[in-house]
């Protein structure tokens, strides 16, 4: 994969961080946010981290930013997702701090979501101060925005239908009522509002009517009047947002003019972004069930090479992300920015020199870890039938080296193969030793078995590496008149039992060289 650098040369996060900062000088505040209905995916990350990577651009060049998270727990469900019980029908319209937890481990829904992600983000170096969005409206740092939204019902109204071509009804009131008998948000309809903006009438469809105080949080503001009395309390600078928010007559474009002509104040500058696709499948989304969610994903890939994948393109660029077969490649990727990073020889380029500073969950390494290739880790891992420590031994074998520091990183990497290999690696990848010879040996034609019995005796002799063991099974099936696909296939055979299997040369230089012998020698004696 090749990506074309900016044309300054320079990543794309501190380009947009000298044009923040030409236009906006140099204290920031730069807000994510995400509602927390339901697992949160790859996709929803990609909020959070090209926030970050601004954030961290701003304070490299100099400015003094913070990084804000906005959970949206005050927005209603809005249907039963297929992971929900049935009987979440009746919290169909309740804000999400309200209901409870589906799996009634967390105080409320919510917080089960919002708990392994808040988790993720620490795994991934992302540091947030998080807002829950009920509690800024019921602890009061909405009142006097909220207050002055409702009193400006009209000229909201205006904005929003010639901006956005959006018809609102006659009357319309700039506020959404939580109905103080069945909680939901959804259900009343405003019949009346204070002129000031303190108070609104409502009827609910559960036939409750009552008044709700706006500077109480009785209610919240709707999302496009919401999203720039936001910026407004906040003093956000620059956020992150999906393609959808951004389109003509969008929100954003609603929100700018709402957050100059009623809160007197600037909208935020844009950092637009694509969607995440799960590869041959669509835009991850976790209504839908089509998303992994990002913990997960840190159970195969750890935070820096996430955080690698997820930056390295324009935030405009959409990414396929495959975990069947790309998870391998996710790994190189970040392992060819790391050498090249730290490279003896040629001075790094500027553009990969950022691309991994700011992958970093934490502080940039001041020597090169250990690298060992993820898929010579998932053969080890099943070379070793499993076990940690057997992968490391095998891996020992196979000529690469890991130092002692480095051990409980690449133990965690071997695990992390591991997982893959069981939820999401093709069959090509993965195979098992078998203890005694496969009955598929049966099949070998007289030529294969008459070669394995030469291969014992050559295995016996040369340097176990994987080059040498990889040629010598080459040379030795050439001599003996077998194309490549039958002289490997023979030894496939022997050891796991079909005919193709991970790079013959790693894969058989990492198993114990007597027992390799033995077994050439065993099958070619058939
Ligand atoms: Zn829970
Ligand atoms: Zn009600």
């Amino acid at each position: 994969m090749t990506q074309t650098p900016d044309t300054e040369g320079s990543f794309w996060p501190d380009t947009l961080a000298a044009s923040i900062v030409a236009k906006r000088g140099d204290s920031h505040v730069v807000a994510t946010g995400i509602t927390p209905s339901g697992p949160i995916h790859l996709g929803n990350i990609r909020e959070v981290l090209s926030g970050d990577a601004v954030y961290r651009a701003l304070n490299h060049a100099g400015s003094s930013a913070k990084l804000i998270y906005i959970a949206d727990t005050f927005d209603p469900l809005r249907s039963v997702y297929p992971f929900l019980p049935d009987d979440y029908s009746q919290y169909v319209g309740m804000p999400l701090y309200a209901i409870p937890d589906p799996e009634g481990c967390c105080e409320n829904y919510a917080e089960h979501f919002l708990k392994p992600f808040l988790a993720a983000l620490d795994e991934l170096g992302v540091k947030v101060e998080a807002y829950r969005a009920h509690e800024m409206y019921k602890e009061g740092l909405y009142s006097d925005v909220a207050v002055e939204a409702v009193a400006s019902s009209a000229k909201i109204a205006e904005i929003i239908g010639r901006v956005s071509g959006r018809e609102l009804p006659e009357d319309w009131i700039s506020y959404n009522p939580e109905c103080s008998e069945c909680g939901r948000i959804t259900g009343p309809t405003v019949t009346g509002a204070d002129p000031a903006g303190e108070w609104v009438d409502y009827e609910c469809v559960c036939g409750h009517s009552g008044r709700a105080d706006v500077r109480a949080g009785q209610g919240k503001l709707p999302w496009r009047v919401d999203w720039p009395a936001r910026w407004k309390v906040l003093g956000v600078t620059a956020e992150p947002f999906g393609k959808d928010h951004a389109a003509s007559g969008g929100s954003y474009e609603t929100g700018s003019e709402i957050v100059r002509d009623v809160f007197g104040a600037e909208p935020p500058e844009p950092i637009v972004y694509e969607w995440i696709y799960l590869k041959g499948q669509g835009a991850m989304a976790s209504s839908t069930g089509l998303a992994i969610s990002i913990n997960d994903i840190l159970g195969m890939v750890p935070p820096a090479a996430v955080r690698c994948f997820v930056l390295r393109p324009r935030p405009e660029k959409h990414i396929d992300f495959d975990p069947v077969n790309g998870i391998p490649g996710l790994h190189d990727e970040y392992d060819k920015f790391e050498k090249t990073y730290f490279s003896p020889d040629d001075p790094v380029d500027e553009w990969s020199r950022r691309i991994y500073e700011i992958s970093q969950p934490g502080e940039v390494p001041t020597e090169i870890p250990s690298q060992v290739p993820f898929v010579h880790l998932s053969v080890a891992a099943q070379a070793a039938g499993g076990s940690g420590e057997g992968a490391l031994e095998v891996i020992g074998r196979s000529g690469y080296s890991v130092r002692e520091s480095d051990r409980p990183a690449v133990l965690s990497q071997i695990e992390r193969a591991k997982v893959w290999l069981s939820e999401h690696a093709p069959d090509a990848y993965k195979f098992s030793i078998q203890e005694v010879v496969p009955d598929a040996a049966g099949d070998l034609i007289p030529e294969q078995l008459q070669f394995l019995g030469k291969l014992s005796g050559v295995l016996a002799e040369v340097d176990w590496d994987p080059d040498t063991v990889q040629s010598s099974i080459y040379e030795l099936g050439k001599e003996n008149g077998l194309n490549a696909k039958k002289a490997f296939g023979a030894v496939y055979t022997s050891v796991i039992g079909r005919d193709s299997g991970p790079r013959a040369g790693y894969f058989i230089s990492s198993l114990d060289r007597d027992w390799v012998v033995a077994r050439m020698e065993e099958v070619g004696a058939l």
